[in-house]
């Protein structure tokens, strides 16, 4: 097979696209590809600082490795989810990625912030280990934004990870996962900052690719509380799509941002106030991750502010729906 570009010997076919590249052309189309979608979705501007989300993973790190060639003003942030080896092996490949190119690398705990890390954080909670994790990433990245400056936080979601949650939102057709999912969340409160999916219409594929073909070392591993999820099991029916009808998962995605979820989005409406604890924005008094917070604190017995939040069962349930809540302000 011959690179479509330059006819020389191609090391990747895009059945999808009904071409095939060398090495350093298909290094070239991912970048491009990259800044397209940057440009047309008015993600970033060439001066603003951008906040970029590593998780030590392939999509990330080659996100951050495609700003940082292109000139971007970047720092990453890390957040150390305090997940055994997972979280520490993670961490070594953020930090070698960060070292290697001189770049800056913010890492934050969630054991600092929260009071414990995220295993000790779901016993405590008995709440799905990934809810009061996202919610913890969504709080945290933003925060993390705000207090450094960046008005922009940009994250390594690809192209199967978004097809992934919105078959998700679909088959239970939850109306305002619908209506929040997109490549970009406009700041729509002086307390949150936008928040843009570079890498949306380049495959997992792709960018595993792209990682190899630079020589990023990345981590391999899911997180261990993954194993198990519905949105890998959405992600293998699609990829079934994908080979039987090459173009199926980019149809579906950016199918329904032009034609479907305008008819979502017109129905939402929050109202955003500031926590009365944090000054973060939420849509109640005091936000979920200050309660969450409160929570966990209690738990492990550590001293937190005092709320008036009981525990019982019916109580954790509006905690539970104040988390939900708050999830929708900023979808992952
Ligand atoms: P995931 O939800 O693990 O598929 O990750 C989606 C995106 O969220 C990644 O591409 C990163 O940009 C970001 N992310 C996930 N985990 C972390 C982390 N521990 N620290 C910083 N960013 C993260
Ligand atoms: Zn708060």
């Amino acid at each position: 097979m011959k690179c479509k570009k330059c006819g020389g010997r191609a090391v990747l076919e895009l059945r999808r696209h009904n071409t095939a590249f060398c090495a350093e052309d298909f290094l070239g189309f991912f970048r491009r590809h990259t800044l397209e979608t940057i440009r047309r979705w008015k993600m970033l501007t060439r001066d603003e600082p951008v906040l970029v989300a590593v998780s030590g993973g392939k999509d990330s790190l080659a996100l951050w490795d495609v700003l940082l060639t292109e000139g971007y003003n970047t720092a990453g942030l890390y957040l150390d989810l305090g997940i055994f080896d997972y979280s520490r092996a993670s961490k070594a490949k953020c930090l070698d990625f960060a070292v290697e190119r001189d770049a800056r690398l913010i890492i934050v705990s969630v054991q600092d912030a929260v009071g414990a890390a995220v295993p000790r954080v779901r016993d405590a909670t008995r709440r799905p280990t990934c809810s009061a994790c996202g919610l913890s990433k969504r709080y945290l990245l933003n925060r993390a934004a705000l207090e450094n400056g960046f008005p922009v936080v940009a994250t390594g979601h690809n192209l199967d990870d978004e097809a992934a949650t919105l078959l998700g939102s679909t088959l239970r057709w939850d109306e305002s996962s619908l209506a929040r999912q997109t490549p970009v969340l406009e700041a729509t409160h002086p307390k949150l900052v936008r928040r843009v999916k570079p890498l949306f219409r380049l495959s997992e594929r792709e960018t595993a690719a792209y990682a190899f073909l630079r020589g990023i070392d990345y981590i391999v591993e899911e997180c261990p509380f993954s194993r198990g999820a519905t949105s890998i099991t959405h992600k293998e029916i699609l990829n079934r799509l994908e080979d039987a009808s090459p173009g199926s998962k980019a149809a579906f995605f950016l199918g329904y941002l032009d034609r479907a979820r305008h008819l979502f989005h017109a129905r939402e409406s929050v109202t955003l106030l500031e926590c009365v604890r944090c000054g973060q924005a939420t849509t109640g008094e005091v936000c979920a991750f200050c309660k969450l917070s409160d929570q966990v604190r209690r738990a492990v017995g550590l001293p937190g502010e005092a709320t008036d939040q009981p525990t019982d069962p019916a109580a954790l349930r509006g905690l539970i729906s104040d988390l939900t809540a708050a999830s929708e302000i900023h979808a992952p």
